[in-house]
């Protein structure tokens, strides 16, 4: 039978690499005439990353995993400091120094499929959204180029119409003296087709409120080429976002192809280095009543300092729940992920006392298996910076969220989430830095979990309806599996 390869490549980062390799898989279950090669970008600084690619190349090589290889692109150096100003500057011209590789491993594919009869064709190239600079590779090649978004529709609508945003940012907003650009008239709001309401300039990404900053400028670089693509495959589905896939499936776009929730349920309890230190953490939920625990986790690049530290400390005792908790240290520079902290600084940093007073009521740890935490009958409420597969994975398990965003889009998910579909409570929907200089008090944080865990039951009820709709999305007669076939 021959083959249609496909070729995927994404920002390593593991809210992009995981849901991709999951993609990988579906497509390769779904139709056994594909196939997938993962192109691999080495990043020695981040070694969960290349935790996650052994162990899932290690499953590939042993498990005939539906046929799927990884290919690990030789290093390149990382670009010198006077080239970029900005974390996605740094990162975007880092991937596009993979060009040539890239070009290198595609060729060769191409020239073994014209060398044999039985090989397999070359049918595409997926990126994801950094990673547009590899469209001039698939052009070059003359193959389609596809995009591969783990970021919800809403957003991606809004990438789309980037350009229009940027001209109203530009008319209506000025610089001021933080480098972020605000409206002339505060009481401006933006209206962008993906969304239903309004968007506050509030929650939108840092990086967009700062126009004349290079990470604003690799931005709309980015946007732009999402148009040159064959198609969109987003990770969402249509019962959760029908809204903002309406807007963006219109003439004059990509053909746009919801296929979600692409979860990875096996999570890090499967693969992470140190999963036999996660054992305990696993366990701990087994002795808490049900929906009893409120779970606190921001993400794979989420961090606290000292203050933000104590607020949500104060703020759990106020409350008295039960809770586990996970924390982060910051990450030493832009390459690097947050680190872990030592039980000794993490003492050091709670309100004295606060681990002890706390012991038999709450759990703070380090690096979770999240999405193993979740699936716990013990956890009621999910403290969640709003990364898009941190909100799939918490409908998935009808798992109300607390919104905290930090970072990214996160803002626009929380607002999507809070004031378009009724999904989640609000801690906060505008946060900005994550590090301490925006304080979130001890009292904003009580009553969020108040409202998470006995309040809202509007918010409960349709979380609970949305998981229901997230597993039959992904059935055979779903949504997302007949977009998957498309
Ligand atoms: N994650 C985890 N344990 C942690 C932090 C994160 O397992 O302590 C996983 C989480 O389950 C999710 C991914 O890392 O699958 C984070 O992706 P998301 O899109 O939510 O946020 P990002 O890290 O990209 O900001």
């Amino acid at each position: 039978m021959k083959k249609f390869r496909v070729v995927l490549i994404c920002t390593p980062e593991m809210g992009n690499l995981v849901p991709l390799v999951e993609f990988a898989h579906l497509l390769t279950n779904r139709d056994r005439r594909f196939c997938a090669t993962v192109l691999i970008m080495t990043v020695p600084e981040r070694p969960i990353v290349n935790a996650y690619v052994k162990s899932r190349d290690a499953l590939a090589t042993t498990t005939d995993a539906h046929n799927i290889n990884f290919v690990y692109l030789p290093s390149v150096d990382p670009p010198s400091p006077d080239q970029y100003k900005s974390t996605l500057g740094y990162l975007s011209l880092f991937i596009e120094k993979h060009k040539p590789h890239v070009k290198n491993e595609i060729t060769n594919l191409i020239q073994t499929e014209s060398d044999s009869e039985d090989s397999d064709r070359v049918a595409g190239l997926f990126i994801d959204m950094f990673c547009t600079s590899m469209t001039d590779v698939a052009n070059q090649l003359g193959i389609p180029c596809y995009l591969y978004f783990a970021s919800p529709a809403s957003f991606l609508g809004f990438m789309l119409h980037f350009p229009n945003i940027d001209a109203q940012i530009a008319n209506e907003f000025v610089e001021s003296n933080t480098d972020f650009f605000v409206p002339k008239d505060s009481t401006t709001e933006l209206v962008i087709p993906s969304f239903a309401n309004p968007l506050p300039p509030s929650v939108l990404p840092s990086t967009v409120l700062k126009r004349k900053r290079d990470g604003y400028v690799w931005y709309l670089r980015h946007a732009a080429r999402y148009m040159e693509t064959e198609g969109i495959v987003v990770n969402t589905f249509q019962e959760l976002e029908p809204y903002a896939i309406e807007s963006i499936s219109v003439n004059g776009m990509p053909p746009v192809y919801p296929i979600g929730p692409v979860l990875d349920l096996n999570g890090p309890a499967q693969w992470h280095p140190d999963r036999v230190h996660h054992e305990s953490i696993m366990k701990w939920p087994d002795d808490q009543p049900p929906s009893s625990v409120v779970f606190l986790c921001f993400g794979s690049m989420g961090s606290f300092v000292g203050p933000q530290l104590r607020e949500i400390a104060i703020g759990l005792q106020r409350v008295g729940f039960r809770f586990l908790w996970s924390i982060r240290e910051p990450s030493k520079s832009k390459i690097y992920l947050p680190g872990e902290y030592t039980n000794l600084k993490v003492k050091e940093m709670l309100p004295e006392g606060f681990l002890n007073r706390t012991a038999g009521v709450g759990l703070v740890c380090g690096w979770v298996p999240q999405v193993t935490i979740l699936s716990h009958q013990a956890i009621g409420g999910f403290v969640s910076h709003c990364g898009w597969n941190s909100v799939l994975e918490s409908l998935w398990y009808g798992v109300p969220i607390a919104t905290w965003p930090l970072y990214a889009e996160q803002q626009m998910n929380a607002f999507e989430l809070v004031k378009e579909l009724r999904l989640a409570v609000e801690i906060r929907l505008d946060y900005r830095d994550g590090r301490g200089s925006d304080l979130v008090s001890a009292e904003e944080i009580e009553w969020g979990l108040r409202r998470l865990m006995d309040g809202d039951d509007e918010v409960r009820k349709k979380v609970k309806e949305m998981r229901e709709k997230s597993r039959t999305a992904v059935m055979e007669e779903g949504s997302s599996n007949k977009s998957l076939g498309s």
